[in-house]
C-alpha cells in the first residue's frame, strides 16, 4: 500500500490518503500538547509509544466484539485504518472523579463514580470543546437518538473491557476519551486510545501514568510512557527509555 497526500493534521497525528479506497494511514507524531495547545513540546518516541498502545488496545477490543477502525500497523508509528466519517464528539467515560469534573463540579478528586459517568464534549478547539447534552447533539444533527444510545452502550462496554485489561497490570482506568465515526450505517471506534487520551493511576502508589505527567510537570514523561506501554502490551521496556527530552 502506498501513502498518498496529507489529508489532515491534528495536534499529535497526521492522516494520509492511500492508493487503496476506504483505507487511510494515521501517523502518530512526537508532538505533545496540553491546555488547548497552550503547552507544546516534541518528545522523542512519544508517537511510537502511543501508536503501539493504541494498536494493542484496538486489537484487544476487536477480539472482544468492539468494532474499531484499526486494520494493521505499517511501522512503529503508522497505522492503517478504515476511512470513517468522523462524528465531532468526544465521548468521555469517568470511573473516578478527576480532571475537569473536579474543577467544574463539587466532586472530591479520587471519589469513585458508580455507575461510571459519561460526559460528551463537542469537538471544536475554537470553542474549547464545550460539553453537550443529548438534545444539543440531536439538534446540531451530530447523531440521531438511536445512534447516541448505541454510542453510550459501546462506550460503557469499552470501559468495562479496558478497565479489566488495565487492572490486571496494576493500573486504574480513571477516565478516558473516545471518538467514533461512521462507515455507512456502522459506527466504529476511531482516533486513538493511548496515554494521551486516558487518565491512568498506578493502583498501588496512585502515581499518574499518562499525559497528566506532562500537563502538571509530574516527572519524566517519556520514561512514564515507556514503562506504561510495556505494562499494557506485556512487552518489556520498549525503545529508548527515559531518553533525554528535546
Ligand atoms: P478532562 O475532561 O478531565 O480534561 O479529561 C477527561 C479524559 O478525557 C482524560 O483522560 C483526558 O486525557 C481525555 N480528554 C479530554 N479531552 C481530550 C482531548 O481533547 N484530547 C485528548 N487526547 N484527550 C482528551
Amino acid at each position: 500500500m502506498k501513502q498518498k497526500e496529507l489529508l489532515y493534521t491534528g495536534k499529535a497525528k497526521s492522516v494520509y490518503r492511500t492508493d487503496t479506497k476506504g483505507k487511510l494511514i494515521v501517523e502518530f507524531r512526537d508532538d505533545i500538547t496540553a491546555f488547548d495547545g497552550g503547552k507544546k513540546d516534541i518528545l522523542a518516541q512519544k508517537g511510537s509509544y502511543n501508536a503501539e498502545v493504541s494498536a494493542f488496545i484496538f486489537q484487544y477490543l476487536e477480539k472482544n466484539g468492539v468494532k474499531t477502525h484499526f486494520l494493521n500497523m505499517i511501522d512503529e508509528r503508522r497505522m492503517v485504518v478504515r476511512e470513517l466519517s468522523m462524528i465531532p464528539l468526544e465521548v468521555i467515560v469517568r470511573n473516578i472523579a478527576a480532571g475537569s469534573i473536579v474543577r467544574n463540579y463539587p466532586f472530591k478528586e479520587g471519589t469513585p463514580l458508580k455507575p461510571p459517568v459519561i460526559v460528551i464534549d463537542y469537538k471544536d478547539d475554537s470553542r474549547h470543546d464545550p460539553m453537550v447534552n443529548d438534545d444539543l447533539i440531536v439538534a446540531l444533527g451530530l447523531a440521531t437518538t438511536t445512534e447516541l444510545k448505541k454510542l453510550k452502550t459501546v462506550a460503557l462496554e469499552i470501559n468495562r473491557l479496558l478497565s479489566k485489561l488495565l487492572v490486571a497490570q496494576g493500573i486504574t482506568l480513571v477516565d478516558f476519551k473516545m471518538e467514533f465515526g461512521r462507515q455507512g450505517r456502522t459506527i466504529y471506534l476511531g482516533d486513538e486510545i493511548s496515554m494521551d487520551s486516558m487518565r491512568l493511576w498506578d493502583k498501588k502508589t496512585g502515581a499518574s501514568l499518562d499525559k497528566d505527567v506532562y500537563r502538571f510537570n509530574k516527572g519524566d514523561v517519556m520514561a512514564t510512557y515507556n514503562s506504561v506501554a510495556g505494562r499494557i502490551t506485556g512487552k518489556k521496556s520498549v525503545k529508548n527509555a527515559g531518553k533525554k527530552q528535546r
